[in-house]
């Protein structure tokens, strides 16, 4: 369908779900300005996969076509609420898709959970990734015996980052730092924790399979009781239920078990209290219920992979109970159930939760879509953001757009090549700031590729 004038949105975030939504709606005739906080754009392909994953990360070719388009202009380092408002944004624009995910990190809401050695998955997987909000993470890696709380998809790779062939991340698009930092690791075990059974696992099967196929590393399963009923349960309860080989690497699947309270010395993580559960089938769920069986066991790091939290924008409805807007259909709401707010919608993470894999976010940034072009009618005259760039300019922000992103993106590439790595990341802003001087001065030029 043609809309019958111009239509300029403003997508806010330029990861998956606000790549695909801008594609869908620059073949709609949209006109499309794409808002990231960050000075590089690709969200979880580039923050969240893990990097020793770099088939999944190929996708990130998809999301640079939807950039060169002609009607899609990318705006980043723009952050939304620092830079620009909400208002601002459904003043200039006729109408605005929030697209920014789920930041923040699920808590175990259990004592110890600030010492030292106590990290959130977000944040690990971020710092592995080099996001610039995670360099200074500086997760302690000098203790043989590291626990992964949660048995997802984000929990199997941090197991397996933790263990993976140095000399592979090597030639990834790992954060230098993190690379470093796991090459002098002492991390020889690796637990993973799960609350309930092998069968109620979250994990994905094919995750699970890469993990158990990691070299020089054994495996073993404790913790669950009776029969398993589906795959998953059936993969696990195949795996050895004895000691793995004495000094040796080690996987430890551990079922029915709940961290109960993190223990350190001096601010710093040393043993995790640990406490049996029963499964309950109520309310046609089976949960987890402690059976007060406790143990303690030794452990330097506790990464708590037990999912992502969508953090609430200024300005914008917000469920704290899911961690999501309200909306129907993609429109945000008032309140679930409540009234249309004109001109704002959401997709993503941000919409339905944390959960999906990368292409789950086309169909729901579609969704978006089909609602904003069916209410477009609906609207007002045209609006066109013509003086919001120069508002940014003179507040002193330094927009980086399509091209400037281009020139970062092969310069990562060169310096990737130049170490035989995919790419090597930029990882913060002053030094993309300073490549993008650089070249602007004739510099950058200097430089491989
Ligand atoms: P997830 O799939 O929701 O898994 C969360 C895990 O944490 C579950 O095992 C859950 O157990 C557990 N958990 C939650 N609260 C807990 C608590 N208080 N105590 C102990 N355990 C708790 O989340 P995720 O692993 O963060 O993944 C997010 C999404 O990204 C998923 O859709 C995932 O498939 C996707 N992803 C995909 C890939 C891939 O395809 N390679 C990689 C990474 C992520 P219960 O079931 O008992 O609640």
């Amino acid at each position: 369908m043609e809309p019958e004038r111009n239509w300029w949105v403003a997508v806010v975030g330029a990861g998956p779900a606000g790549l695909y939504a801008a594609e869908a709606l620059a073949k709609r005739g949209a006109r499309v300005d794409v808002f990231e906080r960050l000075f590089a754009p690709q969200g979880l392909v580039r923050y969240g996969v893990a990097p020793d994953h770099q088939k999944i990360k190929k996708t990130g070719a998809v999301f640079e076509r939807i950039l060169a388009q002609p009607n899609v202009s990318l705006l980043a380092n723009v952050e939304l609420g620092r830079d620009v408002s909400i208002d601002e944004l459904r003043d200039n624009y006729d109408q605005v898709v929030l697209t920014v995910g789920s930041s923040g990190a699920r808590e175990l809401g259990v004592e110890g959970e600030r010492l030292r050695g106590s990290v959130s998955a977000p944040a690990f997987v971020g710092w592995y990734n080099g996001h610039p909000d995670f360099l200074e993470l500086k997760p302690p890696l000098d203790h043989h015996a590291a626990v992964v709380v949660g048995m997802g998809n984000v929990a199997i790779d941090v197991a397996r980052v933790l263990l993976q062939d140095r000399a592979l991340l090597a030639r990834t698009d790992i954060s230098h730092d993190a690379l470093r930092e796991l090459e002098r690791s002492a991390i020889r075990e690796v637990t993973l924790l799960a609350r309930r059974g092998p069968d109620q696992a979250a994990f994905d099967l094919k995750e699970v399979r890469e993990l158990l196929a990691l070299a020089d590393v054994s495996v073993r399963a404790t913790g669950f009781r009776g029969r398993v009923n589906t795959e998953r349960g059936e993969l696990i309860a195949a795996l050895p239920q004895v000691d793995g080989l004495p000094g040796g690497r080690l996987i430890h699947f551990r079922f029915c078990t709940s961290p109960r309270q993190l223990l350190g010395e001096e601010g710093r993580l040393r043993q995790i209290q640990l406490e049996a559960n029963d499964l309950v089938e109520s309310a046609a769920r089976i949960r987890a219920v402690g059976n007060g069986r406790t143990e303690t066991l030794d452990a330097g790091l506790c990464v708590s992979a037990i999912g992502y939290r969508g953090e609430p924008i200024d300005g914008v409805p917000f469920e704290r109970a899911s961690g999501t807007v309200p909306h129907e259909k993609g429109a945000v709401l008032t309140h679930p159930s409540g009234e249309r707010i004109p001109r704002l919608y959401v997709a993503g993470w941000i919409k339905r939760g944390a959960t999906g894999l990368i292409g789950t976010n086309k169909a729901c940034a579609h969704e978006t879509v089909e609602t904003m072009a069916g209410l477009l009618r609906h609207m007002g005259p045209a609006r066109a953001p013509a003086q919001l760039r120069q508002t940014l300019e003179e507040r002193g922000v330094r927009v980086i757009d399509a091209a400037d992103w281009k020139l970062l993106d092969q310069w990562e590439r060169a310096e990737g090549q130049r170490r035989e790595a995919v790419r090597s990341k930029i990882t913060s802003l002053e030094q993309a700031i300073a490549l993008l001087d650089a070249k602007s001065n004739g510099a950058l030029g200097a430089q491989p590729g």
